[in-house]
């Protein structure tokens, strides 16, 4: 074969393309329809297509040149010296284990939800670029998250596709003899074997487990089918695959591992088998392993709320744990739930509570924001003795996220590696009023031509004739003021509350002189009827005559999806219920594109926000005050906000066209924002506040 496809095929098997955009680039110009259709997936677009026709391609629009450096380049960032080499020192194995239920790397592997996948990816990702010794263990589901289609009556349905692990750039993992590395775990009355899959992650090795194998029941094939999806019991079996399973992976993979990271609690079982394995290994009594394993755990809480935390009952725990605790690790499966019965005593509501379990075995454990560090102390109140519960901020992958327009700015006035330079988001400013105005207008167009495109698609979906078709052409305007709304429809997120006073609404968007235009977009959980109803409520404004074409909604939210709004949306709006929001990230990823947030005073806002980054939404503190008022006052305050200072603002030009205030506060927000809210800085702050002070 063609040694330019070969190379093309080596960089396709590695998930590094995806926050290279050469590479994203070369593989969309192949074949623009083929990239779509293949789902933004490289490996089952080089696969796929003939060939013959690939070479012709490459040699018809001379892609050759583009290619080897493309390689090259590829070849340079895996042997590249690191951050981690630097400043500790250099080793090929690694030594930090991360642990999460899902990952969000790329539209294409569908192993997430939502924001905690796409933090668990950027982690990775950026581990990778600061050379650390690091890999991460999950699970490879089938199916994955669903699908969200919106259907004619304006209600949310679900489908469900397949994975097809083949065709991704993900590969089986086998012993040097090729033979398939196998885990097992025990499950009541049986042994279920999971095969393992490796993702490669720049230099980091993501390693994620399915029971989709011969050797399972039919029934136990399914265990990892779905990601949070099914009964309790199913999570219970899902949770004992990723904690217990992946720490016997790790054994089976001789690894030698010093930090044990559990981004949320969905992992904490893997507790029990550090300490079984520690007890057996030295021979010591379980107290005396949990105290020595303790010190090697690490514990990240994403909930500021109790509801939102995993639990089990005691029935199921006891149905699953009973021969463990006995025959593992010697002692009655009563004490053993102890570990994480957060209502010791209280013989009526025994519950096993899974961040309880990872609390009870961390050293260190962090919020996600400055803000929600003080209120997980206060939730959990860890006794005077012990390390309190810290926060690192979360960061975002910013080159995962910026546009291609931005990425080649960033390149003329900086380096073209400006993704490992922190300084250059203080010399930012440097760049000219009317090439941050242009960039602002490219990557906005970019983001209307895809809403046009998807609605488009969507309505011949629907069945649409040729005159609401055409009508496509006129959804959105790109130099209108853009708001965006994109987030999971959780009731606490209030997806609506813009709505409220629906008049105040409409003048703000059809005021002729200064318009305001709308992009929402989201998922609600399959079972969550409520924020079902929000979403059905939003697409009927999106059908109200005053607000049609101007409020629209984007079907099934992912990562493409968000990518385009965070690339082109003027200012991303967020109001949740404070402080129910642990950090939120997708307001961090418009910073470097050149977008502008407007938020309630929660989460990592709360840390960020200066008036001269962007704007706040008042919240109201008192507790007296009723839900219903709170949501009232909050919106009034919202729309203030709109009306007074952002629109006038945006509208305001000088005689070249240009927003110069806008543009100032542009020019901040990416000077003091973009370089700390980072996934660059967030690891850099795990490796050195956590990883390596474990003893
Ligand atoms: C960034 C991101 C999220 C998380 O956003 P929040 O602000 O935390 O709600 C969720 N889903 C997708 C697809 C994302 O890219």
């Amino acid at each position: 074969m063609n040694n330019l496809i070969l190379m093309l095929k080596e960089v396709a098997i590695n998930i590094h393309w995806s926050w290279n955009k050469d590479a994203v680039e070369l593989f969309n110009e192949i074949n623009p329809d083929f990239w779509n259709w293949s789902g933004h997936n490289p490996v089952k677009l080089l696969n796929e297509i003939n060939q013959n026709y690939l070479e012709f391609i490459i040699e018809k629009k001379n892609l050759g040149s583009r290619v080897l450096s493309l390689y090259a380049e590829y070849k340079n960032y895996l042997k590249r010296d690191t951050y981690f080499d630097k400043k500790y020192f250099k080793t090929e194995s690694p030594i930090i284990a991360y642990f999460s239920a899902e990952y969000g790397l790329t539209e294409c592997l569908k192993t997430y939800s939502g924001g905690l996948g796409v933090l668990s990816g950027d982690h990775l990702k950026s581990s990778s670029d600061l050379g650390l010794p690091l890999i991460g263990i999950g699970l490879a589901y089938q199916y994955g998250y669903f699908t969200q289609v919106i259907n004619r009556e304006g209600w949310q349905t679900e489908n469900y596709e397949l994975n097809e692990f083949n065709h991704l750039p993900i590969s089986l993992l086998r012993d040097e003899n090729y033979i398939p590395v196998k885990v097992s775990v025990n499950l009541p009355g049986r042994t279920v074997w999971l095969q393992v899959w490796t993702v490669k992650v720049g230099r980091v090795n993501l390693y994620l487990m399915d029971t989709f194998i011969a050797e399972n029941s039919v029934d136990d094939r399914r265990i990892t089918d779905i990601l949070y999806g099914g009964d309790e019991e199913k999570r219970m079996m899902q949770e004992i695959i990723l904690g217990i399973g992946g720490i016997r992976l790790i054994e089976k993979l001789g690894l030698d591992i010093k930090a044990y990271h559990l981004n949320e609690g969905h992992s904490a079982f893997l507790c029990f088998e550090r300490i079984k394995n520690y007890m057996k290994k030295y021979n010591v009594s379980y107290s005396e392993a949990k105290k020595k394993c303790y010190n090697s755990n690490i514990f990240t809480t994403h909930t500021p709320v109790p509801a939102g935390i995993d639990i089990f009952t005691k029935d199921l725990f006891v149905k699953y744990f009973k021969s463990y605790a006995e025959n593992e690790l010697g002692m009655s499966v009563d004490e053993l739930f102890y570990e994480g019965d957060l209502n010791k005593g209280d013989n009526n509501n025994q519950k096993f509570n899974m961040a309880y379990l990872a609390i009870n075995n961390s050293n260190f454990i962090n919020g996600v924001s400055k803000l929600h560090g003080e209120v997980s102390r206060k939730m959990w109140e860890l006794p005077k003795s012990r390390t309190q519960i810290d926060h690192i901020t979360n960061g975002v992958h910013t080159a995962s996220y910026v546009s291609s327009y931005t990425s080649n700015l960033l390149r003329k006035y900086f380096t073209d590696n400006w993704l490992y330079e922190e300084d250059i988001w203080k010399r930012f400013p440097e760049i000219s009023d009317e090439e941050i105005w242009t960039l602002r207008l490219l990557n906005k167009f970019k983001l209307v031509n895809f809403c046009r495109e998807r609605i488009k698609e969507k309505w011949i979906f629907l069945g649409a004739d040729k005159v609401k078709l055409n009508e496509a052409d006129s959804i959105l305007n790109p130099e209108t003021l853009t708001i965006g709304f994109a987030r999971r429809f959780a009731t606490y997120k209030r997806g609506t509350l813009i709505f409220r006073d629906l008049d105040r609404l409409k003048k703000i968007v059809k005021n002729t002189s200064m318009p305001v235009q709308f992009i929402f977009s989201g998922k609600a959980h399959p079972k969550d009827e409520g924020g079902k109803n929000l979403i059905s409520e939003i697409i009927s404004y999106t059908r109200d005559n005053d607000l049609k074409n101007k409020v629209v909604f984007l079907d099934n939210y992912d990562i493409n999806v968000a990518r385009h709004l965070v690339e082109g949306c003027d200012i991303w709006l967020n109001n949740p219920r404070r402080p129910q929001e642990a950090s939120g990230t997708s307001g961090m990823k418009i910073i470097a594109n050149g977008g502008l947030n407007l938020s309630i005073l929660d989460g990592w806002w709360d840390e960020a926000y200066m008036p001269e980054n962007g704007w706040k939404i008042d919240s109201v503190m008192d507790d007296s005050v009723s839900q219903e008022d709170k949501d009232k006052l909050e919106a009034m305050s919202l729309y203030d906000t709109l009306e007074k200072e952002i629109i006038p603002l945006y509208y305001l030009r000088n005689s070249k066209g240009v927003p110069e205030e806008w543009i100032k506060k542009i020019k901040s927000s990416v000077k003091n924002l973009a370089g700390f809210f980072s996934t660059q800085r967030m690891v850099k702050d795990y490796c050195d506040k956590f990883y390596m002070k474990v003893k």
